[in-house]
């Protein structure tokens, strides 16, 4: 039996994958949900549209072992051990776990109104909050791409947003300073989202309906809920002593981690092509196309994984935001394009593209991932690159 333990893109495109190429194997996923494997990335949508329907995977029931917990792995044995103690023997193991939402505990009584986005089960409880609000008042903590997915959604429900980051500046893990500072414009002038830098919570206590958050400087903000998006950590606890970790899962280039046993997506450290050494690339693309070797690699193939180019293409407030490789470093060697309402900026390091950042005009995002990992040359190029007017097949 290949197991495959997991309940999300990763672990149903590796299921899906063994399927495609002998349908007799025996193939199944364990996860510790309750629902069909489901995409992540449409969760904020939720709040606002009723995406429900089609943003589940099928897999057959007899290959679905739901409600598991994996908590540990005998590799001796080939057995992996489920929090009921039940025992399951596999010939190959892939693992597809994931990561979970950074989480803190604040000082008070209000930390059942504080919110996490990972899970089905989170935007449930927020759908209720919003039912439920009195000030229509929501604060965000954290400035990254969750928290501006789910300011976006909620905003659209007519709420307030306060935004509470710690760092100086907004998505300050993939933009520079000045793309960060463009959109922080962008969303208080256009979208009248307030945005406090340089805070942290310091208490959230329940005051009748609403709540009050006390900021580190002593401000406090009156609301409704708080939803925390502080990054992530992969789900690794019940591999920690089999297996190679250091930030996640160490896998080779094959995505094995040990004999027969692979891990991949957002739990995976895969090499990266621009930094040169193991890296999270905790996306979807990166997911999906490791699942996919992985899977091929259990039944016996082959396959090489290229390093990644992480990359991200945040459309959020109307705003098309795409970077890739570097993109949040300021001391590099860079090309840059400024227009009325955004810019476009290029990182090249020994006539190779190791970043971008386009702001406000996204162009032919698919060519510039292409070249990047595929470390084609681009000298020559590099006004072509800052327009969109680039086709890789020309560089090689
Ligand atoms: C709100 C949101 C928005 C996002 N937006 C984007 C975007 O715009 N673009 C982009 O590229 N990426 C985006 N991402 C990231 C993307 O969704 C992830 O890269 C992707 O989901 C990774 O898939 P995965 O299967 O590796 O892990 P996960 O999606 O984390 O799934 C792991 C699954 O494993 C299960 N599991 C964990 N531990 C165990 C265990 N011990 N036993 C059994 N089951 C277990 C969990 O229940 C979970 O369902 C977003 C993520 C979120 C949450």
């Amino acid at each position: 039996m290949i197991a495959i333990v997991g309940g999300s893109i990763a672990a149903y495109t590796a299921y899906k994958t063994i399927k495609a190429q002998d349908k007799s194997v025996d193939a199944k996923i364990f996860s510790k949900e309750s629902t069909e494997p489901y995409g992540k990335m449409l969760l904020p949508y939720m709040l606002t549209s009723n995406v429900k329907s089609n943003m589940f995977y099928e897999v057959p029931e007899d290959d679905l072992i739901l409600n598991t917990e994996i908590t540990k792995i005998d590799k001796n044995s080939n057995t992996i051990i489920d929090n009921k103690r039940n025992n399951y023997t596999y010939d190959r193991l892939i693992i597809a776990t994931g990561a979970d939402a950074s989480r803190e505990t604040f000082e008070g009584n209000a930390n059942d109104r504080v919110f996490t986005v990972r899970y089905l089960k989170d935007i449930e409880k927020i759908r209720e909050s919003i039912k439920k609000a009195n000030l229509r008042h929501v604060l965000i903590y954290g400035g990254g791409l969750v928290s501006l997915e789910m300011a976006n959604a909620i905003s659209m429900a007519g709420f307030k947003i306060t935004i509470v980051i710690s760092s100086n500046r907004i998505l300050s893990q993939i933009l520079n300073k000045k793309a960060s500072e463009l959109f922080e414009k962008y969303l208080s002038d256009d979208f009248k989202l307030e945005i406090i830098k340089g805070e942290k919570i310091s208490s959230i206590e329940k005051k009748e309906n609403d709540i009050v958050v006390k900021l580190s400087s002593g401000k406090s903000v009156e609301c409704d809920f708080v939803i925390v998006g502080k990054g992530v950590k992969p789900n690794i606890d019940f591999a920690k002593d089999v297996l190679n970790i250091k930030n996640g899962i160490v896998v080779n280039g094959k995505l094995e981690v040990a004999g027969g046993i692979y891990a991949i997506g957002d739990v995976a450290e895969v090499d990266d092509i621009v930094l040169n050494e193991k890296f999270l690339h905790a996306i979807w693309p990166c997911a999906v196309e490791q699942a996919q070797i992985a899977a091929k690699n259990a039944l016996g193939m082959d396959i090489k994984v290229k390093p990644e180019f992480t990359r991200n293409v945040l459309p959020v407030f109307g705003m098309n935001i795409f970077t890739g490789g570097v993109s949040k470093f300021d001391e590099y060697e860079t090309i840059i394009e400024n227009y009325a309402d955004g810019y476009t900026k290029i990182m090249i390091k020994d006539g190779y593209l190791d970043g971008f950042v386009f702001f406000g005009t996204v162009k032919n995002y698919g060519a510039y991932t292409f070249i990047a990992r595929n470390r084609i040359k681009v000298k020559g190029a590099e006004k072509r690159l800052l327009h969109g007017w680039i086709d890789p097949r020309r560089l090689i």
